[in-house]
């Protein structure tokens, strides 16, 4: 493997140098790019500046045969944060770099002058080039242009309006089997730093190029057998998530009290049933969409879908749980059709569908619209894909909208938006969301797997004892995971059947020729928190930043009416290992 670094701020141009993977050998993922971030990116540089890194990193085990290993991770310094970022999505790049035998593409540098360009990238190496047609093209269009000039196999990492404006809520999107723009590395403003580089796409075409080759293939491919019938018996993996998608969370987390109402006021939304996986599965397929399918090859969950209009046309991909949540119930809005066409705005746009529904819940509270106007949201929406002053604040994320409009009630940390989870009602999730590295994050340490679905054990939800303990394990596990360019919801399965966490660790002895256990795994865990805390620590982060806001430690959450009731010196122990 070997990294391929673009200067964009080069002399007479970007100019493009493979260097071998040295300090970085033996990385992936989120493991690759949080220690390069560290390493190389001044913690108190301007995110938007040329000292910023965006460092696009396939997992470890990315581009082999293995099921789940398509995931890919952006880091750099996050604009929405100020702290380090990971933020990882699906699609089929992350296999194609990693077949090509890219461990990690860097973009360095800032170009002068006011061109766009595109990088294409194949087995007979990178050409760059200004292509000034691309400017202020949503993603959907950028696909397309890019699938006529370089054809049907291609798979694209581009930026839409919103990162060209360098908005802190911009996501950077990468192209699903059908070369649609819909998986997203969505957090922390990754699309603005893209866009600061003045890079529009990254066209990967890996043809020629064949699978990644084990050191003992005859251990790998029978861990990978183990893996996939692991994943497969698993009622999560095996199917909750195939039959209804992260969606079938709505039902659940609404019936736990905990699912996040009108920008955070109550737990429980009275129309979940008409926005929830159940209901969502069922029109996808009346209307000739897919209620299963995969965002990548090899991935044996498919936890996405199809999701169709009316009139059986093709829309979006299907709304996950947070964004059903985002756009829907936070906003009071619950019609899917709308919450669908908000998701396919925000791919389109290339926004992040978390932080848009947190800062329209928060506009709504702020009176710039009323909750439950789904027209409202879509023109707001509008807005920022235009780049008008409202939508640049609009796409500036939660924290901003709060202060431009003087509302209290702002669900962020470290600047970043809370997702689809109180944690008044969920307090394991409060842990992680106040003390993640990323701000608030849920998939960073998913509390709500053990807190609600009994997954590794179960500690109650409501009641701080045990939350510390659990967020700081999941935190450690989660970080090793995102490494290995596995889909996250491999979690479930993993944490409750420890033959298939064992396929697991075989499936990397098998292609690494190593003999990995899972305190090395925990130690990899604790490894890459570690140079991301530091890195925010230099950054000026505190503990001070390691907290909730105030509003969840005051006000009541019906239906339990609780309040977050971990201690600030508890919090602070989330890290000492
Ligand atoms: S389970 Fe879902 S998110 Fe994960 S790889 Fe499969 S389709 Fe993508």
């Amino acid at each position: 493997m070997k990294i391929l670094r673009i200067n964009m701020g080069a002399e007479g141009g970007p100019k493009a140098t493979e260097t071998p993977m040295g300090d970085y050998e033996g990385m992936g993922g989120r493991g690759l790019t949080s220690t390069l971030v560290a390493k190389e990116v001044p913690p108190m540089c301007h995110p938007l500046g040329e000292e910023n890194k965006l460092v696009i990193a396939p997992g470890l085990l990315s581009g082999t045969i293995a099921s789940m290993s398509g995931r890919i991770s952006v880091g750099c310094k996050s604009p929405l944060t100020g702290g380090i970022k990971e933020a990882n999505a699906g699609g089929q790049p992350s296999q194609m770099l990693a077949r090509l035998g890219y461990g990690a593409v860097v973009l360095e540098g800032k170009p002068k002058g006011d061109n766009l360009y595109k990088i294409f990238i194949n087995k007979d190496g990178v050409k760059i080039s200004a292509d000034n047609s691309l400017k202020m093209l949503g993603n959907y269009d950028v696909v397309e242009k890019m699938k006529k000039e370089y054809g049907e196999k291609m798979g694209c990492i581009s930026i839409g309006q919103a990162g060209e404006m360098k908005l802190a809520a911009a996501s950077i999107a990468f192209t699903d089997m059908e070369q649609r723009p819909t998986r997203h590395a969505g957090r922390g403003g990754v699309g603005a730093v893209m866009g600061a580089k003045r890079v529009k796409a990254i066209v990967v075409d890996d043809s020629g190029a064949g699978m990644r080759a084990p050191q003992d293939p005859k251990k790998f491919q029978e861990a990978n057998k183990r893996w996939v019938e692991g994943l497969r018996k698993h009622p999560v993996t095996g199917e909750g998530l195939p039959a209804y998608g992260t969606n079938v969370l709505t039902n659940v987390i609404n019936e736990a009290g905990a699912y996040p109402t009108k920008n955070f006021m109550w737990g429980r939304f009275d129309a979940c049933q008409k926005i929830s996986g159940e209901t969502q599965a069922q029109t996808e397929t009346a209307r000739g969409g897919l209620a299963t399918h995969g965002c990548h090859r090899g991935c044996v969950i498919q936890c996405s879908g199809i999701y169709n209009d009316k009139d059986g046309h093709y829309l979006t991909k299907q709304p996950e749980y947070e964004t059903v949540w985002a756009l829907g119930g936070n906003c009071g809005i619950d019609d899917l059709d709308s919450i669908a066409l908000l998701d396919r705005m925000c791919d389109d746009f290339g926004l992040d569908t978390i932080e848009m529904g947190a800062t329209v819940g928060v506009a709504m509270e702020g009176g710039l619209a009323k909750f439950g106007d789904a027209q409202a949201s879509i023109n707001l929406l509008k807005e920022v894909g235009k780049g008008s002053p409202l939508g640049r604040i609009l796409g500036s994320g939660a924290a901003v909208m709060g202060k431009v409009l003087g509302v209290e009630r702002v669900p962020v940390v470290k600047g970043q938006a809370l997702p689809a989870y109180d944690p008044r009602g969920i307090q394991g999730i409060g842990v992680t969301y106040a003390t993640s590295t990323m701000g608030g994050d849920h998939t960073a340490g998913y509390a709500v797997a053990t807190n609600i679905m009994k997954v590794g054990g179960y500690v109650d939800p409501l009641k701080p004892e045990g939350q510390i303990e659990l967020s700081r394990n999941l935190q450690i596990t989660t970080a090793a995971v995102d490494a290995t360019g596995m889909c996250l919801f491999i979690a479930f399965a993993a944490m409750d059947q420890p033959d298939t966490f064992q396929a697991l660790l075989d499936l990397l002895n098998g292609f690494f020729g190593l003999n990995l256990t899972g305190d090395d795994v925990a130690a990899l865990g604790k490894k890459i928190l570690k140079s991301e805390r530091e890195f925010n620590a230099k950054a000026g982060f505190t503990k001070a930043h390691d907290r909730l806001p105030e509003f969840f430690k005051k006000e009541l959450l019906p239906p339990h009416n609780v309040v977050f009731q971990v201690k600030d010196e508890d919090l602070d122990t989330v890290f000492n290992w």
